[in-house]
C-alpha cells in the first residue's frame, strides 16, 4: 500500500464477473481527476483470491454476485486474511437489507453501480484506504501493548482484543483456529465472580492481573488487563523484609538493653572499687597500677555508651528532653571533671560563660553535657601546649536566638582536606593519632546526631599547626522564669584589673569577663620590670596566675606587699590547686583554683564589691575541714561489690548507711528507722525496686521519704518507669559519685542545715 500511494497511484482489485460490468466501472475509475487508478480484474471468486495473495492491493472493489457465490461471503472471508486491503461492496440496486449485511460481513463501503460516479468512487476509497490505515495502527498498538485488552459492543459483545488479552483470560486457540467473539466471552465469564469483573484476579498460568475497566462515550466498554505478578511479588518481599528488620530491630533493642545492664553493672563494680582502692594506703607502683585500671575502666565505659547512644539513634530510640538546666552548672561540671587531665598535660582550660546569658534554659543537658564534655576532651587531647577555652553565649541566626558553645585549643589543628571527615562514625583524621591518643572515632559523629536532633548545627574551624575552634549552636530556649540580670553588666565598673601571666586561654576569658562586668584588664607578663609596669597601669585589683608566674610568684607577692606596705589593691592568686598555692607569706584575697570560670569571677567581683564598701581582714586559705553530715541513707543494693563500694565512698563522705539486700528487706528497714533518703537499686531479686517503692509509698513512714531508683539499663522508658512507681528521680549506673554526693550534700544542708558543698 504504501509503495503504490508513493507513485500517486492507487492498485484496485476488481472482483466482478460480468465483463461488461468491469469495463464500466474501470472508465470511471479513469475519469477521476488527478489521480490514477490501476484496475486488476479478478473474474471469479478463485481468482479474486489468488490476486490478493499474490500481491498487496490498496483496495478491492467486491460484486455482490460472484458466479455462484455472494461478495459478502468473499469480504467475510478474505477480509480475515488481508485484513489491509479494505473491501468495498458494489450491487446492483440498493437495498437497506444488503447495506446492513455488507456492514457486518467488514465491508469498508456498500455503493450501488448505477449511481456510481468518479467523484463519488474517488471518494469511497479514499476514505477506505484511511480508515484501512487507522486500523493497521491501532492492530499495531494492541499487539505491542504490555497490557491486555478487549473492546466490547454496546450490546456487550466482544468485538476487539489482543493477545495479551487471551493469555489473560487462558483462551489458547488450537492450530490456526480462529478465536471468536464466543470465546472471548466465555474467558470473561471465567474470570467473572457474580457476574462482575473482578479488580484483581490469578490466571491459570499463575500471573496475576489487575482488571481496568474503560467506558467508551456512547459506545461499549474497554477492559485492560495488567499484568501485576511482579509488582506483588515485590510488595511481598517488601512487606517480609519489613517484618524481618521489624523483628531484627526489636532483636537488637532487647539485646542492647540486656547487653547494657549486663556490661554496666559489673563496670560499676570495677570504678567504684577503684575509687575505693584510691583512699587506702598505696605505694607509688600500686598507685600507677590503679590509675591504669581507673583509666582503662572509664575509656572502656566511654566506648560501650558511645555504642549504644548511636545504636539507640539508629532505632529510632534516641529521645531528646526538653526540661530546665542551669548552663553555668552544666559547665562548670564538665570542665571539673576534665580540669585534672589538662593539668596533667600542663595546660590551660578557662571557661567563658556569658553573664547575660539566662542562667536556666530548657533543652537536654545530658546530650549537651556529652558534647560539650567530648569537644574539650578531643581539645585537650589534641594540644600540647598552650590551652583550651570553652566560650558559650548568645547569638543570632537568621533572627532566631541561638546558643552558642565554642570550643578552641592550641593543638595541631586539622588539615582542611581532612574536616568533613571529622564527623563521620569511626573516622579519625590521621591514624597514627589514634595509637597515640586512642580513640574510636565515635565522639564527633555522636556530636554531630545530637546536635541535629536538637535542631542545631556543628562546624569546625582549624588551622594545622595552630590549633581549631569547634562551634555547635542550638536553638536557644529559656526556662519561662528566667532571665538575665542585666545589673551584672556594671557590677565591676570603674575597676582596673591586672593580670600577671600570659596570653592564652586564661587572659583571654579573663578579658572577657573584666569587659562584660565594665571593668578594664592589663595583661602584664611576668619579667624583671613586672612592678615597674603594674606601677604604670595604676592598677586596682591584681590577678596572679601562679603558673605563668612560676619560681617568681613568691618574689612578686613580696615585692607588691614591700613596695606598699602590705597590698592596698585587693590581690587573687590563681592556681591549678589550692594546695599548689599554699604556704604563700602573705595571704591573698582569693585563691582561685583552675579550670577558672564564672563561678571564679562571680567569686572575684564579690570580693571586690564588699573591698569597695568595706575591706575586710584576710582569711587563711586552709580548707576547712569536712563538715559532720546527718542524712541517714539506705540502699536498697543486691549486688555485693556494689554494696561495698557504696559503703565505702559514702563513709568517706561523712555519711552512714544501711544496706538492704532486696526490696523486702528494704521495706522492713524503712518500717524501724527514719531514712533521710533510699537509694533504690531497680533490678534485685525476690522483690525489684519499682515494688518495693509502690509498697515504701503505702506505709507512714515511706509517704514523704525521697526514693532515688538506679538502673543500669539504657532504655529511655526507665526514667518513666521509676516516677510511676512513685520514686522522686533516677541516676544511671555506673553512679556518678561526685554527683551523687553533691545531691546527699544538699539534701543534707536542706534537712539538717549542714554547709552546702563547697565549690
Ligand atoms: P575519637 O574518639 O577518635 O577522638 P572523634 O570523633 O571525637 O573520635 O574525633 C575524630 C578525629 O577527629 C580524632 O581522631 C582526631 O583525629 C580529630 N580531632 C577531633 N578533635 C580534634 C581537635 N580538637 N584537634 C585536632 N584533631 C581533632
Amino acid at each position: 500500500m504504501a509503495q503504490s500511494l508513493a507513485q500517486n497511484e492507487t492498485v484496485v482489485l476488481l472482483v466482478e464477473d460480468d465483463r461488461d460490468d468491469f469495463f464500466l466501472t474501470q472508465d470511471v475509475l479513469q475519469c477521476v481527476p488527478n489521480h490514477k487508478y490501476s484496475v486488476v480484474w479478478a473474474g471469479s471468486y478463485e481468482r479474486a483470491n489468488f490476486e490478493l495473495l499474490e500481491r498487496t492491493y490498496d483496495v478491492a472493489l467486491v460484486d455482490y454476485r460472484i458466479g455462484e457465490r455472494t461478495g459478502l461471503e468473499f469480504i467475510r472471508e478474505a477480509g480475515r486474511r488481508f485484513p489491509d486491503t479494505p473491501m468495498i461492496l458494489l450491487t446492483g440496486v440498493i437495498d437497506p437489507h444488503i447495506d446492513r449485511a455488507a456492514e457486518e460481513a467488514g465491508a469498508a463501503d456498500f455503493l450501488e453501480k448505477g449511481a456510481i460516479t468518479p467523484e463519488l468512487l474517488d471518494r469511497s476509497i479514499r476514505y477506505a484506504i484511511k480508515n484501512a490505515r487507522r486500523r493497521a495502527i491501532l492492530d499495531a498498538v494492541l499487539s505491542n501493548s504490555a497490557a491486555g485488552i478487549v473492546a466490547l459492543s454496546r450490546s456487550g459483545a466482544p468485538f476487539l482484543w489482543n493477545k495479551q488479552a487471551l493469555r489473560a483470560l487462558a483462551i489458547e486457540p488450537e492450530g490456526t483456529e480462529a478465536v471468536t467473539p464466543d470465546m472471548v466471552n466465555a474467558g470473561l465469564a471465567q474470570i467473572a465472580t457474580e457476574g462482575r469483573l473482578p479488580d484483581q484476579f490469578a490466571a491459570t498460568s499463575g500471573q496475576v492481573f489487575e482488571t481496568g475497566i474503560g467506558v467508551v462515550p456512547s459506545d461499549g466498554q474497554v477492559i485492560v488487563f495488567h499484568e501485576i505478578t511482579h509488582r506483588m511479588r515485590a510488595e511481598e518481599m517488601l512487606r517480609k523484609s519489613v517484618a524481618e528488620a521489624e523483628a531484627a530491630n526489636m532483636a537488637k533493642s532487647s539485646f542492647l538493653a540486656t547487653m547494657s545492664h549486663e556490661l554496666r553493672t559489673p563496670m560499676n563494680g570495677i570504678l567504684g572499687m577503684a575509687r575505693v582502692l584510691a583512699n587506702t594506703p598505696l605505694d607509688n607502683e600500686q598507685t600507677t597500677y590503679l590509675d591504669t585500671i581507673r583509666v582503662s575502666g572509664e575509656s572502656l565505659l566511654g566506648i560501650i555508651n558511645d555504642v549504644l547512644d548511636l545504636s539507640k539513634i539508629e532505632a529510632g530510640h534516641m529521645e531528646i528532653e526538653d526540661v530546665d538546666f542551669r548552663i553555668a552548672d552544666l559547665v562548670h561540671e564538665v570542665t571539673t571533671l576534665l580540669a585534672p587531665a589538662a593539668r596533667g598535660k600542663g595546660i590551660d582550660l578557662a571557661v567563658f560563660v556569658d553573664p547575660l546569658l539566662a542562667s536556666t534554659l530548657r533543652g537536654d543537658p545530658l546530650r549537651i553535657r556529652q558534647i560539650v564534655t567530648n569537644l574539650i576532651g578531643n581539645a585537650i587531647k589534641f594540644t600540647e601546649e598552650g590551652g583550651v577555652a570553652l566560650w558559650v553565649d548568645r547569638v543570632e541566626d537568621n533572627g532566631r536566638p541561638q546558643l552558642r558553645i565554642r570550643v578552641s585549643d592550641t593543638g595541631i589543628g586539622i588539615p582542611e582536606s581532612k574536616r568533613e571527615r571529622l564527623f563521620k562514625r569511626f573516622s579519625q583524621v590521621d591514624a597514627s593519632t589514634t595509637r597515640t591518643h586512642g580513640g574510636t572515632g565515635l565522639g564527633l559523629a555522636l556530636c554531630r546526631e545530637f546536635v541535629s536532633l536538637m535542631g542545631g548545627h556543628i562546624d569546625c574551624a582549624s588551622t594545622p599547626g595552630a590549633g581549631s575552634t569547634f562551634v555547635v549552636l542550638l536553638p536557644l530556649s529559656v526556662a519561662g522564669v528566667d532571665a538575665p540580670d542585666r545589673s551584672r553588666a556594671r557590677q565591676l565598673s570603674g575597676w582596673r584589673m591586672a593580670l600577671i601571666g600570659h596570653e592564652g586561654p586564661l587572659a583571654s576569658v579573663m578579658r572577657a569577663y573584666a569587659a562584660s562586668s565594665g571593668a578594664t584588664m592589663d595583661l602584664l607578663a611576668c619579667g624583671p620590670n613586672v612592678l615597674q609596669r603594674l606601677g604604670q597601669t595604676q592598677s586596682t585589683a591584681i590577678v596572679i596566675d601562679c603558673n605563668a608566674a612560676k619560681s617568681s610568684r613568691d618574689e612578686i607577692i613580696r615585692l607588691i606587699a614591700a613596695e606598699q606596705g602590705g597590698p592596698s589593691a585587693p590581690f587573687f592568686v590563681i592556681a591549678d590547686t589550692v594546695a599548689d598555692a599554699g604556704g604563700l607569706d602573705i595571704e591573698p584575697d582569693l585563691l582561685l583554683s583552675r579550670p577558672f570560670g564564672q563561678q571564679s569571677f562571680e567569686r572575684i567581683c564579690n570580693r571586690l564589691r564588699r573591698r569597695a564598701s568595706a575591706p575586710v581582714a584576710r582569711t587563711t586559705a586552709a580548707a576547712a575541714a569536712g563538715p559532720q553530715r546527718h542524712l541517714k541513707v539506705l540502699l536498697a543494693e543486691d549486688n555485693e561489690p556494689n554494696q561495698r563500694v557504696a559503703r565505702a565512698i559514702l563513709r568517706g563522705a561523712g555519711y552512714a548507711i544501711d544496706v538492704a539486700a532486696n526490696g523486702h528487706k528494704a521495706i522492713e528497714l524503712v518500717g524501724q528507722k527514719p531514712y533521710d533518703v533510699v537509694l533504690m537499686d531497680v533490678n534485685m531479686p525476690s522483690m525489684d525496686g519499682l515494688e518495693a517503692t509502690q509498697h515504701i509509698r503505702q506505709t507512714e513512714a515511706g509517704r514523704g521519704l525521697p526514693i532515688i531508683g538506679l538502673t543500669a539499663s539504657v532504655m529511655d522508658g526507665d526514667r518513666q518507669r521509676c516516677i510511676e512507681a512513685g520514686m522522686n528521680d533516677h541516676l544511671a549506673k555506673p553512679i556518678d559519685w561526685d554527683c551523687l554526693i553533691a545531691l546527699l550534700n544538699r539534701m543534707d544542708a536542706e534537712v539538717y542545715g549542714t554547709q552546702a558543698l563547697a565549690s
